[in-house]
């Protein structure tokens, strides 16, 4: 059985069960020079030429089940790092996340 296996704890971002929802709230992230960087969506990989287009995804994030162009949970072990653009669990950024940007 190859069944994706999500992490079924409550987001800490958006308080909604990883896994049961279509992806995370919206926001952004702020560098630690104030700089505001944007957080890359699911499917953002394919985009970005990492894999080929011809294999855009058609289901939920294999980590936390966001659908294609939604933003990735808190944790998500596919999250694209929008500054560095490694994996922002492995890389060392630290960026700060705020619920939303105020107009
Ligand atoms: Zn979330
Ligand atoms: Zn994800
Ligand atoms: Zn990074």
């Amino acid at each position: 059985m190859s069944v994706p296996v999500y992490n079924f704890s409550t987001c800490t971002r958006c308080r909604q069960l990883v896994g049961s929802c279509a992806g995370c709230t919206e926001g952004a992230f702020f560098d630690a020079d104030g700089s505001v960087l944007l957080p890359l969506v699911y499917g953002h990989e394919s985009i970005a030429g990492n894999m080929p287009m011809s294999s855009l995804p058609s289901v939920g994030c294999r980590e936390c089940n966001a659908a294609f162009g939604y933003l990735h949970h808190v944790g998500c072990r596919a999250e694209v790092c929008p500054k560095c653009g490694g994996l922002i669990v492995e890389c060392g950024c630290s960026l700060k996340w705020r619920p939303q940007i105020k107009a």
